[in-house]
């Protein structure tokens, strides 16, 4: 078997893994970085949501993964499967090992459509759709676009999911397109989450309540989702109390826009890396692993509590450069860089309008810019449709501060 030795292995070449090589390459150009990647395109997948209500063409959220690789790294075009810390190696789909000094993980999540009865048979046609795919996200839009009144479904589930706020998002734009077509009396729009909140922070929620209200959306509480009948137009819930299903109900929709449920990668489950719920067992403010003293995680495979986010990362990458160097420097961490658990979730409410919700891991409203965080705003609006996606491909994805 072929063994690939490098000082620094990267595994996932996403929002965090670019980032934090672009980051790591700024600041010694002489590191040996390999990113093990196996996809030759890198999506902006905050745009999805606007793909879905047909802001953007989908092809503006795909670029070339070869154009954001940094000139000093080597990109392996291959799946990692395996990861033996005793061994500092990572595995391949090929069976190639590569052996690192250094590890960084951060594959992303991994998206369980198999996990929903009939959906990976029935999504995409048939008035079901989903922004968590970008093959999917443009037949959001034509969902939204076809809808003529009945009811109409966004549902959330009982599992961590990437970004928390993504599943209202396009619902509020959806009531906001037929508010706009005027068929928004004619629509009975249902928030069927497994939840029992619009959000976890009171000043949030509570605006959110307002939105819903003024939609006139209809809130079905604990509704997990377990099955789809693509033929028939119906969707079967599990209704959980006290963490555990008590009854099942079925209903008939017209469209239906699903959160799938999510999970750590299998290789990150199966490794000796993860946490009791398979997550990569990470100190919350390092963001090196607790056991193994020469690997680090960011982006939405980490444990680490902040609502997995794209604006999580862009704080992460930083740390992890930092903390990584430090050790390679002295061997140990005796001042280590912070990671504070900031996560940002920009709620759409409507076409040019946006909550912009900035948390820490005290869960209290960390706004950057000094004004009441919990209002709907065109300029936030502004900021989400122009600016964020530039700074993403511009600045973060470079390593440059943004
Ligand atoms: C619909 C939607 C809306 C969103 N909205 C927002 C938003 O408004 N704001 C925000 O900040 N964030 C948002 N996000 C979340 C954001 O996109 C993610 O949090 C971010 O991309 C996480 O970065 P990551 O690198 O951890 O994961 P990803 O960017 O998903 O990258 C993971 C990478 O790992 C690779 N990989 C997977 N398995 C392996 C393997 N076995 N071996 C090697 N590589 C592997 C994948 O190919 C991928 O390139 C949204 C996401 C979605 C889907």
């Amino acid at each position: 078997m072929v063994n690939r030795p490098h000082q620094i292995v990267i595994v996932g070449g996403g929002a965090a893994g670019i980032t934090v090589a672009a980051t790591l390459h700024r600041k010694d150009k002489r590191l040996n970085i390999a990113i093990i990647e196996p996809s030759e395109k890198h999506y902006y997948q905050p745009g999805w949501t606007l793909v879905g209500a047909g802001v953007f063409d989908r092809k503006v959220t795909e670029r070339d993964e070869k154009d954001f690789i940094p000139e000093n790294a080597q990109w392996i075009k291959e799946y990692a499967t395996r990861l033996l810390p005793d061994k500092n190696t990572v595995v391949l789909k090929s069976g190639e090992e590569i052996t690192y000094e250094y590890l960084i993980l951060c594959p992303g999540i991994q998206i369980d459509w198999h996990k929903i009865k009939g959906l990976e048979a029935s999504i995409g046609k048939h008035g079901i759709c989903s922004n968590y795919g970008y093959q999917f996200a443009s037949y959001t839009y034509e969902c939204i676009k076809n809808f003529n009144g009945g009811t109409a479904l966004f549902t959330c589930p009982n599992t961590p999911v990437k970004c928390g706020g993504a599943a209202q998002k396009i619902m509020y734009l959806a009531c906001d397109n037929f508010r706009k077509r005027g068929i928004l009396n004619r629509a009975d729009v249902r928030f069927t989450t497994a939840g029992g909140t619009l959000f976890g922070v009171k000043i949030f929620a509570d605006a959110l309540a307002k939105v819903v209200e003024r939609y006139g959306i209809k809130t079905d509480w604990f509704h997990n989702l377990k099955e789809i009948r693509g033929d028939k137009k119906e969707a079967v819930f599990e209704i959980i109390k006290d963490g555990k299903p008590v009854e099942e109900v079925t209903i008939p929709y017209d469209m239906i826009h699903v959160t799938p449920p999510q999970s750590a990668p299998d290789f990150i489950k199966e490794s000796p890396f993860a946490n009791q719920k398979g997550w990569i067992d990470l100190d919350s403010t390092t963001l090196r692993h607790k056991q193994y003293t020469n690997v680090f995680g960011l982006g939405d495979a980490s444990g680490t509590p902040n609502p997995k986010t794209a604006a999580a990362v862009r704080k992460q990458a930083p740390v992890v450069a930092e903390n990584l160097l430090q050790v390679i420097k002295n061997g140990s961490l005796s001042k280590p860089s912070e990671y504070t658990g900031y996560g940002a979730c920009p709620i759409i409410t409507a076409y040019g309008r946006l909550i912009l919700i900035e948390i820490d891991y005290t869960h209290n409203p960390v706004p950057t810019f000094p004004l009441n965080p919990a209002r709907e705003r065109y300029s936030m609006w502004l900021l989400k449709k122009y600016l964020l996606p530039w700074l993403y491909w511009n600045r973060m994805l470079r390593g440059k501060p943004c």
